[in-house]
């Protein structure tokens, strides 16, 4: 058997692992764009903000390959996917497959703006960008604008500031977050961002930059002209399938996959911020970004592959993360937009010092956003990932020191 992997994230490299539990003969090649060892994607805004050096980021030691007799070829993207020939090609030349896994994580969403080559505009997606920040921090860089209030933006931003940069954050929508939290949350964050120093300009996009070879301004649709020697895009990201045949392989946004992770191309699988699965709160396919999910999926596929049949219940979305003082959780479908269908209860608000909604369809909790007061946070993702029926007043389990229990059957 010739399993195929391409990329060397964490999805592909659960999957390499779980291929070789389960088969020790066959032959694992993998294909990756960057060459350096796997490394945690996550903590590139640490090294950003200097409390973390590069040599920290790697995830699998020098000898991972050749323990998992892996074959590598790094520093070459591949370009296309023959599906009736089962190979892949890579700069005209062609690779055999047995079982291929399409693990190539996602690319930044590119900005529509005049002069995005001027120097000193990044991405923030890999090691080689952080490195080239880094690069430039050296510089003495003064002032810096993050374009998107998402969650790379956000980690941008704090990284900025702490190497002591006057920052400037440009975000489209009304308040930061607004993919994770609602409207009421966003505002909590945005108040305790501007309290602690960072100019958050909101309902703002960048049109354009200026400079002479280095950006010297950043442009608004507004019309500002806002100075800076340094600016990070952070405006999402988009799964890189570009190589994968629509005419052949089902993509939607990400690559379609189905429960065990196989495309609509039998023996062609996706996992990561590449695949398109079911999202447990949603109840329907969506691609959910993030390294815990690209974790499991990696390995869930890597086990089909392999020939153990093993079912993936769906992703979730969620993150926690801290903002100054503020604890911030958020779980699956926590900010519907004009959703009928949902009923979202809350508690708190800003004079309160925490806030919380949870959102619910059919008498199953589908969403959540915790700020401050998340304690309970695990057993909401549970009652979520188990879709456990409420079968009381919705209201009834925002009360302080509600007990869970009462939801068990019996
Ligand atoms: C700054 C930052 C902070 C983040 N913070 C968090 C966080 O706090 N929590 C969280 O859950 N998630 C976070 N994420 C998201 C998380 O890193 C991703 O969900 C995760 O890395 C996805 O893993 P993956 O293996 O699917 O893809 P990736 O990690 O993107 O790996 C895919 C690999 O495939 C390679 N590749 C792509 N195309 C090709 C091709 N055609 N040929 C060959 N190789 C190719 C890529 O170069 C890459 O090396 C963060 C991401 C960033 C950038």
């Amino acid at each position: 058997m010739k399993y195929v992997i391409i990329g060397n994230g964490i999805a592909g490299i659960n999957a390499i692992e779980a291929i070789r539990e389960l088969d020790q003969a066959g032959e694992i090649v993998l294909v990756g764009d960057e060459t350096t060892l796997p490394y945690s994607r996550p903590m590139i805004s640490y090294v950003l903000e200097g409390s973390q050096p590069l040599a920290k980021l790697p995830i699998r030691s020098e000898q991972f390959y050749d323990q998992m007799m892996v074959t590598t070829i790094l520093g070459r993207r591949v370009s296309a996917i023959d599906v009736d020939r089962r190979q892949i090609v890579l700069n005209g030349a062609r690779l055999d497959f047995d079982r291929l896994l399409i693990a190539s994580g996602a690319d930044p969403r590119p900005l529509k703006a005049a002069n995005t080559s001027l120097d000193n505009i990044f991405y923030m997606r890999t090691q080689a960008h952080v490195r080239r920040q880094v690069q430039a921090l050296e510089r003495g860089p003064r002032r810096a604008v993050v374009l998107g209030g998402g969650l790379v933006g956000f980690k941008a931003a704090y990284a900025l500031m702490k190497r002591g940069l006057q920052v400037t954050m440009l975000i489209t929508s009304g308040y930061p977050l607004s993919m994770q939290v609602d409207e009421a949350a966003g505002k909590m964050i945005l108040d305790r961002l501007l309290t602690h120093g960072l100019d958050v300009r909101v309902g703002v996009s960048v049109q354009g930059f200026e400079g002479n070879g280095a950006v010297r301004a950043a442009i608004t649709d507004t019309g500002q002209s806002i100075p800076c020697d340094m600016v990070i895009v952070g405006k999402g990201v988009l799964p890189a399938r570009d190589f994968v045949p629509r005419k052949r392989i089902e993509v939607d946004l990400g690559v379609v996959v189905d429960d065990h992770l196989q495309s609509s191309a039998p023996g062609i699988y996706a996992a990561g911020d590449v695949a398109e699965s079911i999202d447990i709160a949603r109840r329907q396919r969506w691609v959910n970004a993030i390294w815990p999910e690209a974790a499991v999926q990696g390995r869930t596929a890597g086990c089909n592959m392999a020939g153990r049949p093993v079912a993936y219940p769906g992703s979730l979305s969620r993150n926690v993360m801290r903002i100054y003082d503020l604890d911030l959780m958020t779980l699956g479908y926590a900010n519907p937009q004009k959703d009928e269908a949902v009923q979202v209860v809350r508690s708190g608000g800003p004079r309160h010092g925490f806030y919380r909604s949870l959102v619910f369809r059919d008498r199953l909790l589908v969403g959540a956003v915790l700020v401050n007061r998340i304690e309970q946070g695990g057993v909401l993702r549970a009652l979520i990932e188990n879709r456990v029926p409420i079968g009381l007043c919705p209201a009834e389990l925002l009360a302080p020191g509600f007990n869970f229990a009462r939801l068990l059957p019996g």
